[in-house]
């Protein structure tokens, strides 16, 4: 079955959304299968974000992404991957819907509180890159 990588940045962590962000996921139905607290180091998230390497705000954000522990999450379920972005909203927050864990959560595009994978091809290479050979549920 699809499996999605989620991960609370350290905004959201610091802010206590966690919980609330985890309700959102089981309430609509998805299935937890990994979780953990941690706080990888800046290669990790250079590795993550690999695909950004040239954008301006690259250093900025693999500061952001290290500032303090991630909560680092695989949900599953039918059509978890898109599912799970809609409900996440836009990447900036001005145009995320109400409703939405960004629409509802935060303004800045700097600090919005959470990373979902935007592909089933995204998601597998980044579970693999969060949790390796941990054993999911
Ligand atoms: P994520 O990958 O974190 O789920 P996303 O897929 O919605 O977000 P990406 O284009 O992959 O968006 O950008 C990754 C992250 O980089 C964004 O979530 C945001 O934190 C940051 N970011 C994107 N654009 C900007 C920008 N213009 N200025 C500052 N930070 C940005
Ligand atoms: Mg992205």
């Amino acid at each position: 079955r699809e499996r999605t990588f989620i991960m609370v940045k350290p905004d959201g962590v610091q802010r206590g959304l966690v919980g609330e962000i985890i309700s959102r996921f089981e309430k609509k139905g998805f299935k937890l299968v990994g979780l953990k607290l941690e706080a990888p180091g800046k290669e990790r998230f250079e590795q993550h974000y690999a695909d950004l390497s040239s954008k301006p705000f690259f250093g900025g954000l693999v500061a952001y992404a290290n500032s303090g522990p991630v909560a680092a999450m695989v949900w599953e379920g039918h059509n978890v991957v898109a599912t799970g972005r809609k409900m996440l909203g836009a990447t900036r927050p001005d145009d995320s819907a109400p409703g939405t864990i960004r629409g509802d959560l935060c303004i800045d595009v700097g600090r919005n509180v959470i990373h979902g994978s935007d592909s089933v091809d995204s998601a597998n290479k980044e579970i693999a890159l969060w949790f390796g050979h941990e054993n999911l549920v």
